[in-house]
């Protein structure tokens, strides 16, 4: 899927460079028989919901085809995103689906795509992986799709998952899984060629109503709101949350905090959870705004019921 791991220095600053087959010989002596398909190429920056609608479809033929596991190498700048998207539509089953990437370019001192892809590879291999659902893997930690963030613009160690921490590691090419998920964060893949577009709008102190009008003007599938700590909004912008509710517009507020989750039934103030849901507006609960945004559009997309899929404990 191209990103850092692929790129290498030219006259115009980094570029993609390794293909699919260029990767898999930077982790040499991995004991498991490789196919490899190149996807995408470039920086995740440009993904569109298209190719993560298509991803999903190969990840799942893949399987179906015989692959006990798949690894994803992808952009850090959206990883999270297309990892917590695989969550949400393959099904969990009898193969491994990893994701990783690199935070130095493949040419840079030090690169640490090689060691990534190797780790990887290992927990592809290692059969307790599958109870996990999609993984990142980095840095020698495996994270789950709902928890991994990525918590540094640019150390080696750029990713966690701060609201759950780790649930396993590699060490010397041995991967081990300390803790499996108690939930399954599976919805389905929307049969069509494009997400239903829903769109994430920041809270700010002072935020005017203007951002999030304009932003239901242009008539989204649904919004989400990244509030305030356990998921508030200044009042002020209670009006254009009615309206978008009227006009049948699912309104979803997250946490633009990172970590933890938001509120249900603390804060009765104009603006706070109590007030929002009696409004009509869902909680997304333990799910970061960008993860939200996907949930929302996947639910929308296999025509599910968007009541029954927010909040997340
Ligand atoms: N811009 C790159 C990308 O997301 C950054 C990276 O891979 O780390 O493709």
């Amino acid at each position: 899927m191209g990103g850092t791991i692929a790129v290498k220095a030219s006259d115009d600053g980094a570029l993609h460079a390794l293909a699919a087959e260029d990767l898999a010989a930077l982790a040499p002596g991995s004991a498991v028989e490789l196919e490899t398909v190149d996807f995408a190429i470039g920086s995740s920056i440009a993904l569109t919901g298209n190719q993560l609608l298509r991803l999903a479809q190969e990840v799942i033929e893949s399987i179906e085809r015989g692959a006990e596991g798949v690894v994803i190498t992808h952009g850090t700048d959206t990883l999270e995103e297309t990892l917590y998207f695989l969550a949400l539509t393959v099904p969990r089953g009898d193969a491994s689906v990893v994701v990783t990437g690199a935070m130095r370019p493949a040419d840079a001192p030090g690169a640490d795509g090689p060691a990534n892809l190797a780790a990887a590879l290992a927990v592809a291999a290692h059969r307790p992986a599958t109870a996990l659902g999609p993984v990142l893997v980095l840095d020698g930690l495996i994270h789950t799709a709902r928890f991994a963030a990525k918590v540094n613009a640019l150390s080696v160690g750029g990713f966690g998952s701060p609201a759950a921490g780790s649930v396993g590691r590699v060490v010397e090419g041995r991967a081990s899984v300390w803790l499996t998920p108690a939930y399954d964060d599976y919805l389905g893949l929307p049969d069509a060629a494009d997400l239903p577009r829903v769109e994430l709008v920041r809270m700010v102190l002072g935020a005017e109503p203007s951002a999030l009008a304009a932003t239901l003007a242009t008539q989204p599938a649904g919004l989400v709101i990244d509030g305030f700590g356990g998921g508030h909004v200044p009042p002020a912008l209670l009006g254009v949350i009615d309206e978008a509710i009227a006009s049948r517009v699912p309104v979803v507020l997250s946490s633009r905090v990172g970590d933890g989750p938001t509120n249900r039934s603390t804060y009765g103030a104009p603006g706070c959870e109590l007030d929002l849901q009696e409004r009509g507006a869902l909680m997304a609960g333990a799910i970061s705004g960008m993860k939200a945004r996907l949930r929302l559009a996947v639910a929308l997309g296999c025509g599910l019921d968007v009541a029954e899929v927010f909040p997340l404990d």
